[in-house]
Parts: C-alpha cells; sequence; structure tokens
C-alpha cells in the first residue's frame, strides 16, 4: 500500500473550478489553508517545508530570507510587468532581472524530521527537504520565457521534467513504498508565463490533469493519491482576480484525495500522509516478509547448507 503525495505547485482551486477540470478533483477536496511568513503571500520553499515537516518555518528553517539571494519579489515584478509588454521589451526586462539579483539562488534544506523519513518512505524532489534542482530549473525556465525563448522550448522543457517526475510517483506504485513524494512546478511556471493568456494556461491545466489521471489509473486497490498545492496563482482573466496583481501567488492552495477525506491546512498534510499510510495495516515491510526464502527448497538446490 502507497500513499502518493503530488506536490502540484500552484494548483489553484479557484482556476480548477474556472477551467472546469475533473481531473484534479479525486474523491474529496476543496480549497486549504495555507500561509505567508517571509512574503505577503505564500512562497514556495517555505510552504512545502511545511507541508513535509507539520512544522512553523522558524522550526523547519526554511525561510525566503535565509535561502535564496535571488528572492521572487524580483521575479513577481518581471511577470507582472512583462506580461503587458511586446515581446522584444519582455527579454530587456528579464536581463535586467537577472544582473540586478546576480548569484544563483540557493534552496535550503531542513534538518528536521519529515514525512519521508518514515519507513519505506521516498522522496523524489520537494523543495526545503530533497533536492532543490528541479525548481531551480523551471524557475530557470521561467526567466527565460520571460527573456523571449519561444514558448514551444518553454513547453517542451518544462513538460519534460513534468513527465519524468509523473513517471517516477507511477513507477513507485510498483514497489514496496510507504508515502511517495514528489514536487512538481510545471503549473507554477506555467501560470507566471501565461496569467495574461487564459487559453495557454487551461492547456497547462489539462495536461498536468491527464498526468493526474494517469496515475488514478495505476494506484493499486490499497494506494492512495493526494494531490495538493502551496499556493495558487492570480491572472487576468480570473475575475476574482480583478485589481490584484496578476502572476503573484494567490490564497487559493487546494487539496484533492482518493480517500473520503483531505487535508485542510498545507500544516495538516503530513499528519493526514501519515495516518493513511498507517491505516493499511498491510505495511511495505509486511510486503518484504512474502519474499522469505524457501529455504528447504533451497538446500535442496545447493544454495545453503
Ligand atoms: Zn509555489
Amino acid at each position: 500500500m502507497t500513499v502518493v503525495v503530488l506536490a502540484l505547485d500552484a494548483l489553484d482551486a479557484g482556476l480548477i473550478n474556472h477551467f472546469d477540470l475533473d481531473a484534479f478533483r479525486l474523491e474529496s477536496g476543496g480549497e486549504i489553508e495555507t500561509f505567508a511568513n517571509t512574503q505577503d503571500v505564500p512562497y514556495t520553499p517555505e510552504v512545502w517545508a511545511t507541508v513535509a515537516t507539520g512544522l512553523e518555518p522558524a522550526e523547519h528553517g526554511i525561510t525566503g530570507g535565509g535561502t535564496s539571494e535571488w528572492q521572487n519579489p524580483a521575479l513577481d515584478l518581471a511577470s507582472t510587468v512583462t506580461g503587458h509588454l511586446d515581446e522584444s521589451t519582455r527579454g530587456t526586462l528579464g536581463k535586467l532581472v537577472r544582473s540586478r539579483t546576480g548569484t544563483r539562488e540557493r534552496i535550503g534544506e531542513t534538518d528536521r524530521e519529515s514525512m519521508f523519513d518514515a519507513d519505506d518512505a521516498v522522496v523524489h524532489n520537494w523543495p526545503g527537504v530533497h533536492d532543490g534542482k528541479p525548481l531551480q530549473r523551471a524557475w530557470d525556465l521561467m526567466n527565460a520565457v520571460a527573456e523571449g525563448m519561444p514558448r514551444s522550448e518553454f513547453e517542451r522543457e518544462l513538460f519534460g521534467l513534468c513527465a519524468q517526475q509523473f513517471g517516477w510517483a507511477r513507477e513507485m506504485l510498483a514497489h514496496p513504498v510507504s508515502i511517495a513524494g514528489v514536487h512538481v512546478h510545471t503549473l507554477d511556471a506555467a501560470g507566471h508565463a501565461y496569467a495574461d493568456d487564459e487559453a495557454a494556461l487551461g492547456r497547462a491545466y489539462e495536461r498536468v490533469g491527464e498526468y493526474v489521471q494517469e496515475i488514478v489509473a495505476a494506484l493499486g486497490e490499497d494506494d492512495e493519491l493526494l494531490v495538493v498545492s502551496d499556493h495558487g496563482m492570480r491572472t487576468e482573466f480570473y475575475p476574482p482576480d480583478a485589481g490584484e496583481k496578476p502572476a503573484s501567488h494567490s490564497w487559493r492552495a487546494y487539496a484533492s484525495s482518493t480517500a473520503d477525506t483531505y487535508p485542510k491546512s498545507v500544516y495538516d498534510v503530513r499528519r493526514w500522509v501519515e495516518e493513511r499510510a498507517a491505516a493499511s495495516g498491510a505495511s511495505a515491510s509486511d510486503d518484504d516478509e512474502g519474499i522469505d526464502m524457501p529455504t528447504e527448497r533451497l538446500r535442496e538446490l545447493g544454495y545453503l547448507d
């Protein structure tokens, strides 16, 4: 029995309804509570470290100020401004942002216990907990498309990364794993880039929804899937965002699960996941006992004395 946790960055509860996408609506789900700490809106590494540990930023130690020379406000400024300008001006502004912010950002990793320290739990990449490089790669792609990278190339790279992450999650279902978590930055990158383009962002949501459904189809009888986000994304075309800054993070974080309950807050995810993993009764280590060696047979074959 495996609990798969898909950390879909910036999956927005309002946009799921706006685009009317059943692919993200599992057995139960809805908008959940999230938080802001160093910024006035939720900041990605801070929230994901909280999701994995169940701890406040002060306790897990992953905060915007301590982990990055290259803060989101610069990116927010760039995406807000560039959203309204033509392609050549976008490129100039992108270079300005890079020269102003300079140093490569570094995403710290907490030394506190997380849900991925449980027996037979595995994690692929998860900001603040394990391997921040795929997030940096997605950030680079966001910068590149703001600087004029063709959208076809942006999407090819972004969804190539997305496919690897979903493919890993699906593969884990074929192994004795208790909890499998992976962070996917696709909708955040697409949301920043396409906050002014309803059709383009809608296509990105649909594609990611198809990936979610591929995982659903691969679930065994006892497996569970949790889809969860850290925040949403404000856009120019979503009516409730009128008067807000497009391409900034919204408070519309979302969770949905194949079970009949789901965590109602980013602080509750760890407890929820661990309870589901424990509730199965048949833990991954029990499965391992199923491959006890048939010693008599091995003795006959001469492998044992
Ligand atoms: Zn995020």
